[in-house]
């Protein structure tokens, strides 16, 4: 299992990567490990998108592949004095708890879980949070209710990109994105974080995004939500989402910005050596 420790200041490690396994990003384990090195990094985690039995996703890593992706993690941990960390990032439904549970904490032994809302299951059957143009205020508040609940199942390490809603709602609005509704989903965001003691994260995949779509302002992370996390007793960790090695480090400079300017409690994980 892994433990949440607080952040040396001297280094910046990432915990959420992904590799060829998914059928969307690039590069293997070996590969972002040498990167690692090269960056001075001590630690590393993968969470590649998780499988659900029954269900159909072709941006999921495929079952068959899950104990070749563990074998990898556990055989370059350690490597060139870097320690990897075996995770999962996982599409939220409360019907799947269980299954990432019992799937991949017990019967695979894996590090950690990431919580992530990138679909909403309601009024559209299935609607993915990055697919723009029916996201609305009725969508915003599928998104957090689903969100919320996603935290107070205490499942989750940490979960990712909290402020995601603010894009679509910038692009489908054509406003800068903050408005009232965003303002209201963020506070119960952040209500139901400093009361689960849950670790929030700064997701830096958006500004990439933003770069290579030529978005005006970023779409994420989005500075309202985090200055709105400034006063509280919140956790945060900080990473890129990296979808190929060359991505590891990009627009890290941002998320640790964000976390001086608006003095975040920085966290990271650790493998808890007494439990492996
Ligand atoms: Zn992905
Ligand atoms: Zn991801």
């Amino acid at each position: 299992m892994t433990r949440i420790i607080e952040a040396d200041p001297t280094v910046w490690n990432n915990f959420h990567i992904h590799t060829y396994r998914c059928r969307h990003a690039e590069g293997d384990i070996a590969d972002y490990v040498k990167k690692a090195a090269e960056l001075g990094m001590n630690k590393i985690g993968f969470s590649e998108h998780a499988f659900i039995a029954g269900m159909e996703n072709p941006l999921c890593m495929p079952e068959e592949d899950i104990p070749g992706y563990v074998e990898a993690c556990r055989a370059a941990d350690g490597e060139q004095g870097v320690s990897v960390l075996c995770g999962m990032e996982c599409d939220y439904d409360p019907s799947d708890e269980s299954f990432f549970r019992e799937f991949y904490l017990g019967k695979f032994g894996m590090d950690y879980l990431v919580g992530s809302v990138h679909v909403l299951k309601g009024r559209h059957d299935t609607m993915n949070v990055f697919a723009n143009s029916h996201f609305g205020v009725k969508e915003l508040r599928i998104y957090t209710d689903l969100y919320v609940r996603m935290i107070e199942s205490r499942l989750f390490t940490f979960c990712a990109h909290p402020d995601l809603f603010g894009r679509p709602i910038e692009v489908g609005e054509g406003s800068n994105g903050w408005d009232e509704n965003a303002e209201a989903a963020a506070k119960e965001i952040l209500d139901a974080a400093e009361e689960n003691n849950t670790v929030l994260e700064i997701n830096t995949s958006g500004i990439w995004k933003t770069r290579e779509r030529g978005h005006k302002t970023i779409i994420y992370p989005r500075w309202q939500f985090w200055e709105m996390a400034s006063d509280r007793n919140i956790r945060v960790i900080a990473n890129t989402d990296s979808h190929s090695v060359e991505r590891l480090d990009s627009g890290i400079d941002y998320g640790m910005e964000l976390i001086r300017r608006y003095n975040l409690q920085r966290v990271e994980l650790e493998k808890d050596q007494a439990r492996d």
